[in-house]
């Protein structure tokens, strides 16, 4: 299993976050063959579109793609931004990368900003990760040590400048263009897309914005091979990816895996299911995807496909399980006040819609629901999808959606009997 992991390969090390440990591993080698001409830019895309790696943080958007994105023959300056905020509820891996792979990242960095033409990097972590952000900035020293960032690096004239930067922990910095408008030292809020961030990016400049764990794929797969990486996951979904598994299993945990792994096969290495408890239902990829009935679950396979076959997403990895005990009007008002508390307030549907929804489900709990107010929320749900400046307004809708649809009854029994005797009280 070892020799297929790609992210956490270093992590049973003794000092799985060192130089030492990371060049032992074949590290910053490919840095170097591509600093000494030895591999084009134009082979770097290539090879990462050939291995069929898509973006890790959520929405799934092929990263070679994305990369071809930016012209790195025209002139100007241009950035890379690593996308490490992970503030999706449910989601808890690419800590661990930064935690005790931080080279890898940073190699990776390297290679994707070299390849797009861009000189400066940042490294964008979520308030809270103070450990992370400590073991990014030893890491980077050693790096820099080393001669491998900084200015006219290994005496080639190339500049990469990395940078290591900390926010203040709200979940709306996780959009891409939040965080470009946070690291200008501006308030985090989204902007109208387009113009998209290749063309008019940080600072105005064309930049591109990648998730942690895909920025951290990119030196296995050059050094081990496109092939090599394609064949570890399944024909649509090349590679391993991580997941965070929580909620109501036995051993909580977060485990990289190949994709096209059976669900159950993730459950089993996360326990099973606590207290040998039915499973219920499944959030699959973050609590902003839909949710899926536990027996559905069961048949499936944590793959783009697979998850999609089942009505939901592979999503940023966050894998949130659910027993047989869990009432599902309690779990999807306590994901909406989530979304209640952290909308930006921007748009109208999503300020009003957040509130509205979250008002709704206090008084079906509290027993003065009617059986209209479930039609109501999914109207609801269905004037913030789609009608707002960000996919916030998705992230949501689909929970309110998927909810209702597969666990309607539970909503209606609130609404016909009341509070107490749902409670027994
Ligand atoms: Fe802000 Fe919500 Fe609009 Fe996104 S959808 S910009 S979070 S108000």
């Amino acid at each position: 299993m070892k020799q297929n992991l790609v992210c956490y390969r270093t992590f049973e090390e003794k000092s799985p976050s060192s130089f030492e440990t990371y060049k032992k591993f074949n590290g910053y080698t490919t840095w170097e063959k591509l600093l000494k001409g030895k591999m084009k830019p134009s082979e770097v895309i290539d090879a990462i579109k050939a291995a069929g790696l898509m973006g890790r943080g959520g929405a799934g958007f092929p990263t070679g793609l994305k990369m071809s994105f930016i012209n790195r023959d025209k002139e100007g300056q241009k950035y890379l931004v690593c996308n490490s905020d992970e503030s999706e509820p449910g989601t808890s891996k690419d800590r661990f990368i930064m935690q005790k792979n931080p080279h890898q990242l940073i190699e990776g960095m390297a290679i994707a900003a070299y390849t797009m033409g861009a000189t400066v990097g940042y490294n964008y972590m979520r308030g809270e990760f103070m450990k992370e952000f400590e073991s990014c900035e030893k890491a980077l020293k050693e790096a820099k040590k080393a001669g491998l960032i900084g200015k006219n690096i290994l005496g080639t004239g190339i500049n990469f400048e990395l940078i290591n930067i900390i926010g203040a922990g709200a979940y709306i910095v996780g959009e891409e263009t939040a965080m470009l408008e946070s690291i200008e030292g501006k308030r985090a809020m989204p902007r109208f897309k387009p113009p998209f961030p290749a063309n008019y990016g940080l600072y105005g400049k064309p930049t591109t914005v990648n998730n942690t764990e895909s920025l951290a794929s990119i030196p296995v797969i050059l050094d081990k091979g496109a092939e090599w990486f394609k064949k570890l996951g399944t024909e649509k979904s090349g590679g391993t990816k991580i997941f965070s598994v929580s909620g109501h299993v036995a051993k909580p945990g977060v485990f990289e895996i190949p994709m096209g792994t059976p669900f159950k096969d993730l459950l089993e290495l996360a326990g099973g299911m606590l207290d040998n408890r039915g499973c219920k239902a499944v959030i699959p990829g973050g609590s902003s995807m839909k949710i899926v009935p536990g027996k559905t679950m069961l048949k499936a396979e944590m793959s783009y496909e697979g998850m999609q076959s089942v009505g939901s997403a592979i999503g940023s990895g966050g894998v949130i399980v659910m027993d047989d005990r869990t009432c599902m009007v309690e779990a999807l008002a306590c994901v909406i006040k989530f979304y209640e508390d952290e909308s930006c307030g921007q748009c109208t549907p999503c300020r009003e819609g957040t509130n509205w929804l979250h008002q709704n489900l206090r008084d079906i709990i509290a027993g003065k629901g009617k059986i209209k107010d479930v039609d109501l929320l999914v109207e609801i749900a269905g004037k913030i999808e789609g009608k707002t400046i960000c996919a916030f307004g998705e992230a949501v809708a689909w929970p309110v959606q998927s909810f209702i649809e597969h666990f309607r009854d539970e909503f209606e029994f609130y609404c016909k009997n009341g509070y107490s005797k749902v409670k027994g009280k």
